[in-house]
């Protein structure tokens, strides 16, 4: 018997998942669970049916039984994937798809916050209703926040955001009320990684639960419906696999979700290859990954790494502690794909972003500019070739498209934290 199974009420099905830990091999239950109690592995969520695809349902929730949820939740937003003809001729490619997450009403993309950090969002919070909890406190350098404070209002739940005052122009929302939103700004000194570590404080708080970030399998799985999505279209899974990668948590979810078609039996054995870009100079994985070793010492990896975050324009690349080593986590992603990674400078990225909205006429993010510089690099130094089955992840886009049917408000800051003992009023923020 499958302990998570149960009767949803609002679509009378029973939507079966269960947690489980590769290292020990065995089931967890799920009470918002991101954690073995023994293991470090990262936890993962396993599905019983081979139906993913469910068309009554819109956006990401047509694959509500490959999500760790109990019935679909809020909004119409999910990839949108699509073969590509100008960008492809222009590369020389014959099976190139786009895999676009942003806002595109005209290719039916209706992701408002633009990137494809809200389906973590959507998934994250349906599964915060799941368990009956009040809300949730993240640290983010931005697309994080705003796809969490977007989602937010939604769903009627709480978001506690910390974010590096530099960050702030990421944080806006389509809304004008932001009432279920305290937003926590840091120095600007101070980096993403600094707003986790504040965030850690904040774990004694009654309904309230951190996000998890790359252990949250919410998030993660909500990033696999990109690979979903490509086999509900193509009914196929891609040769290869490109995205530009900080933490490098959409890669994992891109590789999990494609396991998962694997285990079925009717997709081959053949993973997706990952092509993974960072941005140069700040590029620690793709130095990681030279080593081919498991270790992650940042400083030995990039020197001077917080002013070489400073300098990358795409800015939402930029993790110091990105779930690389982790069992589970990007090495191991990397070396079952044979993977490949790519270091892109800001020329190239822009250039790019340029290319892609030449071509296919629709504004990118330079984070996406990264992924499609990688697939140039791999064009160039023939990791691939032009008839092989290309899935270019896309990750945001559409801001500039957005603004011409959306106004967009900023968040006010709720609060500035100076020093810990600040803690504690911002505990009464909750
Ligand atoms: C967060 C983000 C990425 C990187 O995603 P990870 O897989 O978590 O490294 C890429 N593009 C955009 C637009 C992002 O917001
Ligand atoms: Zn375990």
């Amino acid at each position: 018997m499958i302990k998570n199974s149960f009767h949803s009420q609002d679509n009378k099905e029973i939507i079966p998942y269960q947690l489980y830990c590769p290292a020990c091999d065995c089931s967890l239950e799920d009470h918002y669970t991101i954690k073995c109690p023994i293991h470090l592995h990262l936890v993962q969520s396993k599905y019983f049916t081979p139906h993913f695809l469910n068309r009554k349902w819109s956006g990401i929730w047509k694959y509500t039984h490959w999500l760790p949820i109990k019935k679909p939740g809020f909004g119409d937003s999910g990839p949108v994937t699509y073969q590509s003809e100008q960008l492809a001729r222009e590369l020389n490619l014959k099976r190139l798809y786009v895999s676009f997450n942003g806002y595109w009403p005209e290719q039916q993309a209706f992701v408002k916050s633009c990137t494809f950090k809200e389906y973590e969002a959507l998934v994250t919070f349906q599964r915060l209703e799941d368990h009956n909890l009040k809300g949730i406190y993240l640290a983010s350098a931005g697309n994080t926040a705003r796809a969490f404070a977007q989602v937010a209002q939604g769903v009627n739940k709480r978001s506690i955001l910390f974010v590096p005052e530099t960050s702030l122009s990421n944080l806006w929302t389509i809304d004008q009320n932001n009432s279920n939103i305290v937003l926590v700004t840091l120095n600007s000194q101070s980096d993403y990684t600094d707003a986790i570590q504040l965030a850690s404080h904040f774990s004694d708080i009654e309904g309230y639960v951190p996000e998890g970030g790359a252990r949250n399998v919410a998030r993660r799985d909500g990033m696999s419906t990109v690979m979903y999505d490509h086999v509900a279209r193509f009914d196929r899974l891609p040769d290869h696999y490109f995205q530009g990668i900080g933490s490098g948590t959409g890669a994992i979810a891109a590789w999990e979700g494609a396991k998962r078609f694997i285990t079925l039996g009717n997709y081959g054995n053949t993973l997706p290859q990952l092509h993974l870009g960072q941005n140069h100079p700040y590029d620690p994985i793709v130095h990681a990954w030279q080593q081919k070793i498991r270790n992650f010492d940042l400083e030995m990896l990039v020197e001077n790494p917080r002013e070489k975050i400073h300098s990358i324009s795409a800015t939402m690349l930029s993790n110091r502690t990105p779930p690389y080593s982790i069992p589970g986590g990007l090495f191991d992603a990397l070396v079952e794909t044979q993977g490949e990674m790519y270091s892109a400078s800001n020329n190239e990225v822009n250039t790019a972003v340029k290319l892609f909205m030449e071509t296919e006429e629709i504004d990118i993010v330079p984070e996406a500019g990264v992924a499609l510089a990688s697939l140039i690099q791999a064009i160039e130094t023939h990791k691939i070739h032009n008839e092989d089955t290309i899935l270019l992840n896309i990750t945001g886009g559409g801001f500039t498209r957005l603004q011409e049917d959306y106004s967009i408000h900023p968040i006010s800051p709720t609060f500035h934290y100076k020093n810990l003992e600040d803690i504690k009023e911002i505990k009464n923020l909750f």
